[in-house]
């Protein structure tokens, strides 16, 4: 039999030392490069992930001096040997290789004494950087080499410079933040000057048997970003200067197009990374919503990269090489690009986690081991929840029986995967699908559990994982037949005219904005229309124009008029994700879709919908409204079982609606089952 994934799998020699694979761990910031016990959490964290058999794996970044923080001190190995030491030793004792990344924040440092290489600052941090003396730019040079020495002492098998993304060395690159007139400013020699001579010295310092990886910014996506020729003309001195491999980064992050969501198609971004193989005589890294083994193999095999870096898809399963290797590919618990238990997280000062894997960097507290005693347990829906809770209490070795209504597994990620965008979300149903067979949970679908039947059934304990109903509306004419429900919408396929109402801006009242505002249903992810989305969010295959953004800017069209509505008097979409929300609302926006907090509604009528704002009466038009007021818990079944004396346990939205969360959801399935 062939081994599966021939290329992604083979070794990649570097000369002085050989990577086992081609899939790399790339570097995220997990909060953990702060929190107080980070280092012991952290080892286990990157441990595992070597165990997984990742081929390399990149730290979260370090700052090279005190004032390279992000405004979170995370420690270089100076400071901190000891820790980097435990970092270190996990990963080699499972025959892996990590490096350490380097990140000098520049002006995006939350830091009060920011330094960049002119006073201008970014539209994602309104503080005005200082300007770096000469002498300052040679000391930080020196501190890159010197960070990435203590880096080797402290282990590491190299370190990644950090130079995309928009920090320091990008800042120095592009005249958008370099207006220097000295020998760091003007022309592009001068410019690209900075990383050249970080990358000589860290060379020099380091010697010849260290994997120093670049992250080159291949796709800027800003104004004043570089043009296509620079950027290779960038490689080549790097290079020259003692680069072992580049990685791809996509993007400042004060782009306005998004790079890594779950609306970014698969691969989208592979293209620019393909362009400068050939171009450079070291190995190229692919990155960006790379996040299944079929792809990345797909990838190499056409050459257009030598290895694949997936950063999110080890949150989401530290196994997944392992898995791939043992031709278990459908075990994976595929990342969706969801953002939520990861970079949302980060943004709110948290460590960060996974939604469909909790368990993320909480290895060290949130064990799955076996039970003293094997239960039997009924659990009572199959969503988020409880499919959580049944997996968990599986592997812990309990009896699990789970009973559906429905003719499915997956609750409301069947209606999320019929998102443009968001089909991913089928991936996480596929891998509990197969949790479910390997793990012999009994599975009873289009089986509605009454509290007789589970009384009668023997079980020690019964989950309710039975989610939630939508809220009814007390208002008049809410029976008029233009009415419909986000289930009828999403789940249903209910025709929706060509102008519609939506009543409620929550999670779900802008997933039916997105799909009716796309001309097509979700599509297949694993054959997305890249030229289309990149079209639409106005980014230039050809390398035409410097940044890659094409100077029309973004183009998108809705079929349908679509008004979203909300009563709180106060713009619409501020409780989605901090990473995503500002991208969903960009994008529809763009597509004219009429956005209106402060509503009240009055009725419903042939006419449309009456509402009242800024103490006017107003009427809208439509032909269909979709209401999305939110749910409430479903309960059905929990007095009675109480009243028989079982013990019942509520989780997901059965036990609170009004915070219904897929994480939560997960998190509480995983964590009452693991106890
Ligand atoms: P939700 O977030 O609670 O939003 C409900 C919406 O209905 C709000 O806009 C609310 O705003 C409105 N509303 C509430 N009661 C109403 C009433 N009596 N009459 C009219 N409007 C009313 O609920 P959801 O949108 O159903 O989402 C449920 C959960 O799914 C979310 O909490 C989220 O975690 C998850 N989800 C998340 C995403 C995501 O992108 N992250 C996507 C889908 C779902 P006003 O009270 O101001 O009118
Ligand atoms: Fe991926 Fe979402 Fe998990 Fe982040 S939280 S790693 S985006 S699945």
């Amino acid at each position: 039999m062939t081994a599966p994934y021939p290329r992604l799998f083979a070794p990649l020699d570097l000369g002085f030392t050989t990577l086992r694979n081609r899939v790399m761990m790339g570097s995220m910031h997990t909060g953990l490069e702060e929190h107080p016990d980070g280092f012991r959490r952290m080892a286990r964290f990157f441990g595992d992930r070597a165990a997984g058999q990742a081929g390399l794996i990149v730290t979260g970044g370090f700052a090279p001096n005190a004032a390279g923080g992000l405004g979170m001190t995370a420690t270089a190995p100076e400071d901190s040997s000891a820790g980097h030491r435990l970092i270190t030793d996990a990963v080699h004792q499972a025959d892996g290789k990590i490096l350490m990344q380097v990140l000098h924040a520049g002006r995006y440092s939350r830091q009060p004494d920011a330094v960049a290489p002119s006073p201008i600052a970014s539209r994602i941090n309104p503080q005005v950087p200082r300007a770096l003396e000469h002498d300052e730019i040679l000391q930080t040079i020196e501190d890159y080499a010197t960070c990435a020495q203590q880096a080797r002492e402290a282990g590491y098998d190299g370190v990644e410079i950090m130079g995309s993304e928009g920090y320091l060395i990008t800042q120095f690159i592009s005249t958008r933040t370099n207006q220097r007139e000295d020998d760091w400013g003007g022309s592009f020699e001068n410019r690209i000057r900075f990383p050249i001579e970080v990358m000589r010295r860290t060379r020099e310092v380091c010697g010849d048997d260290f994997i120093l990886l670049y992250r080159l910014s291949v796709l800027d996506l800003v104004e004043g970003g570089l043009s296509w020729e620079e950027t290779v003309t960038l490689a080549q001195a790097l290079e020259e200067a003692g680069a072992t491999m580049f990685n791809s980064g996509i993007g400042w992050h004060e782009a306005l197009v998004p790079t890594i969501m779950h609306s970014v198609p698969r691969g989208a971004f592979t293209w620019a990374t393909a362009r400068l193989m050939g171009r450079v005589g070291i190995p190229i890294i692919a990155s960006n919503r790379i996040n299944n083994p079929d792809q990345a193999e797909t990838l190499i095999a056409a050459g257009d990269a030598d290895m694949v870096s997936m950063a999110r898809p080890f949150l989401a399963d530290a196994d997944l090489v392992a898995k791939a290797q043992a031709g278990k590919a459908h075990e994976i618990n595929t990342c969706i690009g969801c953002n939520q238990g990861c970079l949302d997280y980060i943004f709110k000062g948290k460590v960060c986690t996974c939604l469909v894997n909790p368990r993320a960097c909480y290895e060290t507290e949130l064990e799955i081991t076996a039970a003293p005693s094997a239960r039997k347990i009924a659990v009572v829906g199959a969503g988020p929840g409880g499919l959580s809770y049944a997996i968990t209490a599986a592997q812990c070795g309990h009896e699990v029986t789970i009973h559906e209504a429905s003719d499915r597994i997956g609750g409301q990620f069947n209606m999320a995967m019929a998102i443009p965008g968001k089909e991913d979300y089928g991936e996480t149903i596929r891998y509990w699908g197969a949790q479910v067979e390997r793990l012999g949970i009994n599975l009873k679908l289009n089986h509605r559990a009454t509290a007789a039947e589970l009384q009668a059934g023997g079980y020690d304990e019964v989950i309710l994982a039975t989610g939630v109903t939508p809220r009814a509306l007390d208002l008049p004419g809410i029976d008029h037949p233009m009415v419909l429900s986000y289930i009828d919408v999403l789940q249903n396929g209910a025709a929706v005219g060509d102008r519609v109402a939506i009543i409620g801006a929550g999670g779900i009242g802008f997933d039916v904005a997105e799909l009716l505002s796309h001309a097509d249903g979700a599509g297949d992810p694993a054959k997305p229309d890249i030229d289309r989305w990149l079209r639409e969010w106005g980014i230039d295959r050809d390398p035409n124009h410097d940044g890659g953004l094409m100077p029309e800017g973004p183009s998108m069209q809705s079929p349908r008029a679509i008004t979203l509505l909300q009563r709180k008097a106060q713009s619409l979409g501020r409780g989605l994700g901090m990473t995503t929300g500002w991208a969903i609302r960009a994008g529809l926006q763009m597509k004219g879709v009429e956005m209106i907090g402060g509503v009240t509604y009055r009725k419903i009528d042939d006419d449309g919908l009456h509402i009242t704002v800024d103490e006017e009466e107003r009427r809208i038009a439509v032909d269909n409204i979709v209401v999305c007021a939110g749910q409430e818990e479903r309960r059905d079944l929990y007095d009675d079982l109480k009243a028989a004396g079982m013990t019942v346990h509520l989780i997901g939205g059965a036990d609170q609606a009004g915070e219904l969360d897929a994480l939560r959801a997960i998190e509480q399935g995983m964590r009452l089952a693991a106890a």
